[in-house]
């Protein structure tokens, strides 16, 4: 996806061999178009899935996710990594680990948002180890609802999470892979940058 490479390659911020910081379009301040525009694009590479439900977590993932949920035209559900007076009864839940914070949070949704019935697209903003989409997939196998696909839009391609999940037979749709962050420096993997030089 051009407009994401390109808004990479501008305002992303090596923080260290492992670490993209995008605080200025999706983690942070959020750029309205262009998650209309990733939206879209996950919109059109799982048109023929029949989603009826997607799954994100909180926080970056639900900017992405609703987007996609506007051109899919179908609602999204964000799993919750804190415990709210609100949400008390009937959760469902999974253990996640996060890569960035170092910490392992229960995540939870409420039954009454996903059924057997469901056909999910589970989005998220960053692919690193996988533990979030496993999580959500742990969430939706509970719920007896099947996933379908996986949207991301940045995966870290030198990190596991993508081959663990395509081993496991998931869908996995990444807007932009890369190979690398060592010395400061975004490598894409070619496919990415070929995919965006034709689009
Ligand atoms: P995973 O669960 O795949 O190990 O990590 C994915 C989650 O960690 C995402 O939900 C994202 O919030 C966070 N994350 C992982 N790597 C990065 C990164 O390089 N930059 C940012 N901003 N978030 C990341």
């Amino acid at each position: 996806m051009e407009l994401l490479i390109e808004k990479i390659k501008n305002e992303g911020c090596v923080l260290s061999s492992s670490i993209l910081k995008v605080d200025s379009f999706l983690n942070h301040q959020i750029d309205p178009h262009l998650m209309l525009e990733i939206g879209k694009e996950f919109a059109e590479r799982f048109a023929d899935s029949g989603i009826t439900k997607i799954l994100t977590i909180e926080s970056s993932g639900i900017a992405p996710a609703v987007m996609a949920g506007l051109h899919l035209q179908v609602p999204v559900v964000f799993a919750r990594k804190r415990k709210s007076l609100t949400l008390v009864n009937d959760l469902i839940t999974a253990s996640v680990h996060s890569f960035t914070k170092e910490e392992t949070n229960e995540i939870s949704i409420s039954n009454k948002y996903l059924s057997e019935n469901d056909k999910v697209l589970i989005i998220d903003d960053f692919l690193a180890n996988g533990q979030a989409a496993l999580g959500l997939i742990e969430i939706a196998i509970k719920a007896k609802a099947s996933v379908e696909g996986i949207g991301i839009v940045i995966e870290k391609g030198f990190q596991e999470g993508g081959r663990i999940l395509r081993n496991k037979g998931y869908r996995v749709e990444s807007l932009a892979i890369l190979n690398s962050l060592e010395n400061g420096i975004v490598s894409f993997e070619k496919s990415t940058e070929r995919k965006a030089e034709l689009a």
